[in-house]
């Protein structure tokens, strides 16, 4: 968490965004985006996902987006890995931080990344052995990001004990922390303040990495408020509220990096971001995927007259 921001709000569209449209972003537009949004104070980006290239072309080059991205000083370098292969990959890279998806949808899990969940668990087992058989300076923090885990396109509700045992297992396990992920859009505010909750009371304040929000029922930026209300210090969104989850039909968007910027400076809660020229950094979008749907209240609307940041 840099010192001078209340909250951290983690860019995943490179990720996130990029792995569910069909458009392939040229590496020179991603490398353009990432300086970019650095540029307007984002301090944490999640740059792309070492997965197999056949399952997803559109991050294929995710090797070079992470050396482009770690050429930006004081920018945290972040990866999604989806086994141990990934995790070696990301280390290889130079990766600062590594986040496993682990669903508590049995279902999804095995759809997502074709593990049961002791399977998954294990592989959490490997990264851990693997990161801690490195130098301290060259271990990338690792965080289990619980995906489904206020609800299932396939399974419907996912029982709030199996998401706490699944958190406290991931601990044990040796991961860094844990953090929240409403994958399909299910999540309202009652529930993320719930899991968050029992969450945190169960692995710690420390050991809690934040909220991973998708916007699919327009229920976003009131599920950040409900985490907000809790002190929770980190938002995932992605710029023009790009991408879904490709495994979850029906789901699209994560919350909007400039709609979720402009919440928190207009409550007085510092970011660190400049506003004005988050909102131009959807050119470098717009140009590079014409063919794209961009999202985004704040982008169409613009700043409100009087509007000052915190
Ligand atoms: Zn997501």
């Amino acid at each position: 968490m840099p010192t001078n921001v209340d909250v951290l709000v983690s860019e995943v569209g490179p990720r996130d965004g990029l792995q569910s449209i069909k458009s392939i972003m040229p590496l020179a537009a991603k490398k353009e985006w990432i300086s970019a949004e650095a540029s307007a104070g984002v301090r944490e980006i999640e740059v792309g996902s070492f997965v197999s290239p056949k399952l997803l072309p559109q991050l294929a080059d995710t090797a070079e987006v992470v050396a482009h991205a770690l050429s930006i000083s004081g920018l945290t370098v972040a990866v999604l890995v989806p086994n141990l292969k990934g995790a070696q990959a990301a280390v290889e890279a130079g990766a600062h931080k590594i986040t496993l998806p682990f669903s508590a949808s049995d279902t999804h899990l095995l759809k997502n990344v074709r593990r049961t969940p002791e399977q998954m668990l294990e592989e959490t087992r490997a990264i851990v052995a693997l990161l801690r058989s490195l130098p301290a300076d060259r271990r990338p923090k690792f965080e289990v990001g619980i995906s489904t885990a206020f609800g299932c396109s396939y399974e419907g509700i996912v029982p709030e004990d199996k998401v706490v045992r699944l958190a406290e297992t991931a601990i044990e396990a040796g991961c860094d922390e844990v953090g929240l992920s409403d994958s399909t859009g299910y999540a309202n505010p009652a529930q993320v303040k719930s899991l968050v909750k029992r969450v945190r009371d169960t692995v710690g304040d420390s050991a809690f990495a934040g909220l991973h929000l998708h916007n699919t029922r327009g229920l976003g930026l009131a599920n950040v408020l409900a985490g907000l209300e809790l002190g929770v210090k980190t938002f995932d969104s992605s710029l023009a509220g790009l991408g879904g989850c490709p495994w979850a039909p029906g789901a699209s968007g994560n919350i909007v990096t400039e709609d979720l910027v402009f919440m928190l400076e207009a409550m007085g809660v510092h970011t660190g971001i400049d506003l004005n020229r988050l909102l131009s950094v959807r050119k470098i979008l717009a140009a590079s995927l014409p063919q794209e749907s961009l999202y985004g209240f704040v982008p169409e609307a613009g700043l409100p007259l009087g509007f000052s940041p915190a």
